[in-house]
C-alpha cells in the first residue's frame, strides 16, 4: 500500500494535517490507535493565552515574538511568527469547512465558561457554549443553571455561585427526567455521553421540555450540561427553538461531548476528501533506512507494509503513549527518537502544585522544518506535529490546540511543497527528456538526409567519371 503520506496518530494533529493533504490531492492514511485528547477536552480550542513569565496574552499573535524571546524552542517560534499567523487564520477556515460551528478569532482570546463556572481565555468555542469578551460583561440577563438529576459531573449550584459572584444573575436547579430513570440504575453509566444517546432521541423531545419549562419560566437563558447533541447540534437547536431563550452547553468531566463531536466532524470531512482511516491500528515499527522512512509496520496489516513518500508522527504525549516515561527516563516508543528539555530527574517535576510542570514541555525534538532527528541526525521525510512535540506547556501556556494545529498544517505544507517541487523537477526532466529525444530524432532524420545526400553526390561523380571515362574511350 503506497500513499503520498502516512500520519501515525488520529488525534487534533493528525486529522487536521490529513485534511490539508487531501484537499490537496494527495493521497493520505491515518492510523490511529484508540481514542485521543479531543474525547477529555473542553471542545474549546487554546492558541495562546500565557508566556512561559506568566504574563497574558490577550492577543496572541502579538505576544509571539516574546513567546520566541522566552522560549526559543517552542514549536512557534520554531515555524515562525508570520508563519504561525497565517497558519491560524487556515485553521479556522478548515475547522468552519468541516461544519462545526465555532466563535472566537486568533486575533484576540475570549473567555469561556468552565464546568465550575469560572472564566478561562481560549481562542475557539463551540457555538453553543457560554462565552464573554475580554473586556465586557456577559450580558444574557438571567441565567438558569440547570442539573441533571443523578448526573454528577455537573453541580448546578457551584456553577451559579460563581456567576454571582462575577456579578451576574443565575440561579440553580434540578430536572428530573423520567426517561434517565433505567441509566440511573447504573451510576456509573450515568455519563455525558450514555445520557445524550437519550436525549438526542426526537421522541424524547416532548418530556424534555415538559420537564425544563416550568423550571425556566423567569430565565432569560439556559445553561445545560453538555449532554445532548451528541451526532449533532440539530437537538440542541431544537430544544433551544422550543424553549423560546437561548440554550447554552457547559462542558462537562470526561468523556467529552463537545471534543467527541469536534473529532467526530474532523473525521467525517477527511474521508469525505478520499482520506483513509485505519482506526484500532496501532504503528509497531518505523523502517528508516539511509535517514528516510521507507515505510510502517502496523498491529492490523502484520507484514504489509504501509509506504509513503512522507511521513507524520502524531501520536501524542504521554496521555497516549506518544511518549513514555519510566522512572528515569522518558522516551519516543516508536523509533527512540531525540527528545529535547529532559532535565536531570530531580527538576521533572516542580513542588508547586500549581506551577509549570517541567515534564510538560518534553517532548521530540526537531529541526526548523519540524523534522525528526535521531542520533542528531534529521529524518528528511519524517515530519512530528501535535502534543508529542516538546518545548511547549499546554496547560500553563494555554496552547495545546494551537501548537496541534498549527504545527499539523505547517507539516502538511512541508509535505505538499516538497511534493510538487518534486512533481515539477520530475516535468522538468521529463520536458529535458522529451527535447533530447526529439533532437536525437532531428538530428537522426537530418543524419539520413545527409547521407542520401552524400550518397547521389557519390553517385554523381562516379556518373561524371564514368562520362569523362567514355568521352576520352571515344575521343
Ligand atoms: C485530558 C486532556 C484534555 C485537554 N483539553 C484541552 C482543551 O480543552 N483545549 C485545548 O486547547 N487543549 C487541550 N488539551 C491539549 C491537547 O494535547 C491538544 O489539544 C490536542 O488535542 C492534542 O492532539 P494530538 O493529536 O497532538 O494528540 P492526541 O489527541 O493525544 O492524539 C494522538 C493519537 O495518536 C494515537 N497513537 C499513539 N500511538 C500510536 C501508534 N503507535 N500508532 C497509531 N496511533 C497511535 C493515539 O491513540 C491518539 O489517538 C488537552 C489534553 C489532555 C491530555
Amino acid at each position: 500500500m503506497k500513499y503520498d503520506a502516512v500520519v501515525m496518530g488520529g488525534g487534533l494533529a493528525g486529522l487536521l494535517c490529513g485534511i490539508r493533504l487531501t484537499q490537496s490531492g494527495l493521497s493520505c492514511a491515518i492510523v490511529s490507535a484508540g481514542q485521543n485528547a479531543l474525547h477529555f477536552s473542553s471542545g474549546s480550542l487554546d492558541l495562546l493565552t500565557h508566556l512561559p513569565d506568566g504574563q497574558v496574552a490577550e492577543k496572541p499573535l502579538s505576544m509571539l515574538s516574546a513567546l520566541k524571546a522566552q522560549a526559543p524552542t517552542h514549536p512557534y517560534s520554531l515555524i515562525g511568527e508570520a508563519q504561525v499567523a497565517v497558519l491560524a487564520q487556515m485553521a479556522e477556515s478548515i475547522l468552519q469547512q468541516t461544519g462545526i460551528r465555532l466563535k472566537g478569532s486568533c486575533e484576540e482570546n475570549h473567555y469561556r465558561i468552565t464546568p465550575l463556572g469560572h472564566k478561562r481565555m481560549t481562542w475557539l468555542s463551540p457555538e453553543v457554549v457560554p462565552t464573554a469578551s475580554l473586556h465586557q460583561k456577559m450580558d444574557i440577563g438571567k441565567i438558569a443553571v440547570v442539573g441533571i438529576e443523578g448526573f454528577l459531573d455537573f453541580q448546578p449550584q457551584m456553577v451559579a455561585d460563581e456567576l454571582q459572584r462575577e456579578g451576574l444573575s443565575a440561579s440553580a436547579h434540578y430536572v428530573h427526567l423520567p426517561l434517565l430513570d433505567r441509566l440511573r440504575e447504573n451510576p456509573s453509566e450515568f455519563r455525558a455521553v450514555n445520557v445524550a444517546r437519550w436525549l438526542d432521541r426526537t421522541e424524547n423531545m416532548t418530556q424534555i421540555i415538559e420537564e425544563i419549562s416550568p423550571l425556566v419560566v423567569d430565565a432569560e437563558a439556559v445553561f445545560l450540561p453538555a449532554c445532548i447533541g451528541l451526532d449533532s447540534e440539530e437537538p440542541v437547536l431544537e430544544l433551544q427553538r422550543r424553549l423560546g431563550k437561548p440554550l447554552y452547553l457547559l462542558p462537562t468531566l470526561p468523556p467529552s461531548l463537545l471534543g467527541i463531536r469536534l473529532h467526530e466532524c474532523l473525521l467525517r470531512q477527511f474521508r469525505r476528501q478520499g482520506g483513509i482511516v485505519m482506526p484500532g491500528d496501532k504503528v509497531t515499527s518505523v523502517n528508516c533506512i539511509n535517514g528516510r522512512v521507507e515505510s510502517i509496520q502496523t498491529r492490523n496489516h502484520g507484514d504489509i507494509s504501509l509506504k509513503a513518500k512522507h511521513f507524520v508522527l502524531a501520536t501524542g504525549s504521554f496521555f497516549n503513549n506518544g511518549l513514555v516515561a519510566e522512572f528515569d527516563r522518558v522516551y519516543e516508543p516508536l523509533m527512540e527518537l531525540d527528545l529535547c528539555d529532559i532535565s536531570e530527574r530531580a527538576k521533572w517535576t516542580n513542588k508547586q502544585f500549581f506551577a509549570s510542570q517541567p515534564y510538560m514541555a518534553f517532548g521530540v525534538k526537531t529541526d526548523g522544518k519540524l523534522r525528526a532527528q535521531k542520533g542528531g541526525v534529521t529524518i528528511n521525510n519524517l515530519y512530528v506535529a501535535g502534543a508529542v512535540l516538546g518545548g511547549f506547556d499546554p496547560l500553563t501556556q494555554g496552547c495545546g490546540a494551537g501548537v496541534s494545529m498549527i504545527s499539523a498544517l505547517f507539516a502538511a505544507n512541508e509535505i505538499i511543497g516538497e511534493i510538487s517541487k518534486n512533481e515539477a523537477m520530475q516535468a522538468e526532466v521529463a520536458q529535458w527528456v522529451f527535447s533530447i529525444r526529439a533532437l536525437k530524432a532531428v538530428l537522426n532524420a537530418r543524419c539520413v538526409l545527409l547521407i542520401a545526400l552524400l550518397q547521389k553526390l557519390i553517385h554523381c561523380t562516379q556518373g561524371q567519371n564514368k562520362q569523362v571515362q567514355m568521352a576520352s574511350v571515344y575521343a
